[in-house]
Formats: C-alpha cells, structure tokens, sequence
C-alpha cells in the first residue's frame, strides 16, 4: 500500500531553486498534503503574500524554518537573539504553521553545558508570545558534526531535558532522522517523547555513505542506511500524528529538474512503509 501523500509535507529548503510560488504550485498539483517554510522564501515576497499564497493553497503548514541560536557571549547578543525570535514567532503565526524549528545554536569556545542553559533560558523567555500565538517551538537535536557551532543539543535526551526544565505544552523536539538514527536511546527516547506530548515533527532523508559534505549531501529517502520505516514506526506507536516532512539539502539534487526530482521525492516517500 503506497504512503498517503496527504501525510507528506515537503520542506520549501529541499527544492532550493524554486521560489514559494512554485513549491506551492507543484506540491498542490502533486496532491503533497503540506509545505514546511523556509524563511528565505518569504523574504523576497513578505509575510503577507506568503501568508495568502498558502492560505489558498488550502495545504498544511507543519512548520517555518528555522529559530533559534540563542547561546552567544553577551548578554546584548543572547538579547537579540530571543529578539529575533519573537519576529520569527510573528511570522509563524501570520503564515498558519504549526511550529517553529530550533536550530538553537552553540559558540566555538562556550562549553556544550553553558550553551545549554543559555538555550533553555531563549525558549523560556519566548514561552508566554509562543502560548499567545499558539506556536509550538520545536527542539531539533542536529548530529554532533553540528557540536561546535551550530547546536548544543545533540541527542534527543538532551532536547528531553530542556523540555523537562520548561514543561509547556509548546515546548517539544522535531525528530530528524538524519540527525539522530545512530542514537542508542532513540526508541525509549521517541516513547517518552510520546507521552510527555513533546513529539512535535518528523523530518526525513537519508544518511549518505561517504558524506561528501557535512551540509550539503544529504541523500533521499532510500539513498543511505537509516531505517527509515522503523524510526517512523516509532513515532507512530508513540502517538505521533503530524506531517512526514520531507527536508533534503543536497547539492546534487538542487542540480536536477526540479520537476523531475519532486516527482523521485514522490516515488520514494511512496516506496516506504510508514
Ligand atoms: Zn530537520
């Protein structure tokens, strides 16, 4: 039985050369049920047209990429970066997502367990705009090749326990199994996950062999080792029931016919059993 494409959500990011306006098209007209935004397709059209293009698009919007990068040395910094993040709250809210993505950041220099705290006390202080605006905030652990300047947090325990220090109910993890399949804990971590209601999304792709770049090689669906089928089912059994978001940075795909690749994206989501 081919996966239902209304449970697919594309990540604006995976098919890089197209504008808004054109993922929004083909992924309507190829019955895709959701479209995760990318920030760096609003910015040429505002808010408001994005708003209204995906608002008739009648397609869910799981999430708008990416917040975050709180930990920094000032306090002037860390101030502008929970700054920042109300704006990209704002705009969260102004297009109909669900969520917003954290990438939450870390400093060459600043021990993982500093930065830690500096990124549970950035979330904390978004809290009360993020419960108005009825916008989830969503931890997502980056693999640890990611540790020295781009996240902190880099299990799903350790997303776990700012959750635990926050414990609101829009404050949770997005799941991508690029990042953390090798977890050892990932099962229990996905289980309890579900019953604290933190299980916020799912990202998919693959883990290439022979990663020929640490940001901009990750393969599709069926192109790596990750068991995919297993980590969705997981998610499944926790009572995870959002989008699968599809999220593929990949120099080699971004060369192809966009067209030609969306329709691959869609053969290969359909070959999975999720
Ligand atoms: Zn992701």
């Amino acid at each position: 039985m081919p996966t239902d494409l209304k449970y697919l959500a594309v990540h604006t990011m995976t098919n890089k050369p197209w504008t808004l306006r054109q993922c929004v098209d083909a992924y309507s007209q190829a019955g895709i049920g959701g479209v995760s935004v990318w920030r760096n397709v609003i910015e040429p059209i505002g808010v408001d047209e994005a708003a209204r293009m995906l608002k008739d698009s009648g397609m869910k919007v799981p999430a708008l990429v990416r917040g975050g990068f709180f930990p920094a040395a000032t306090s002037s910094d860390r101030q502008k970066a929970i700054d920042e993040n109300r704006q990209i709250i704002d705009e969260a809210a102004a297009i109909g997502a669900e969520m917003v993505v954290l990438v939450v950041g870390a400093v060459p220099g600043m021990s993982l367990a500093e930065a830690r705290k500096y990124v549970a006390d950035g979330i904390g202080a978004l809290l009360p705009q993020a419960v108005d605006r009825n916008i989830k905030l969503a931890i997502e652990p980056l693999h640890p090749m990611y540790a020295g300047d781009k996240s902190c947090i880099n299990r799903m325990r350790e997303a776990r326990e700012v959750c635990e220090q926050l414990r609101s109910r829009m404050v949770g993890i997005a799941v991508d199994v690029y990042h953390v399949w090798w977890d050892p804990d990932l099962q229990a971590e996905i289980e309890l996950a579900g019953k604290q209601h933190t299980l916020f999304g799912l990202h998919i792709c693959d883990w290439r062999l022979n990663t020929r770049d640490l940001l901009t090689d990750r393969g599709l669906m069926g192109d790596g080792c990750i068991d995919i089928n297993k980590i969705c089912g997981w998610a499944r059994a926790a009572g995870f029931k959002g989008l699968d978001e599809v999220e593929v940075f990949s120099d080699n795909y971004w060369a192809m016919d966009q067209d030609e690749y969306l329709k691959l994206i869609v053969e290969r989501y359909q070959g999975l059993n999720v």
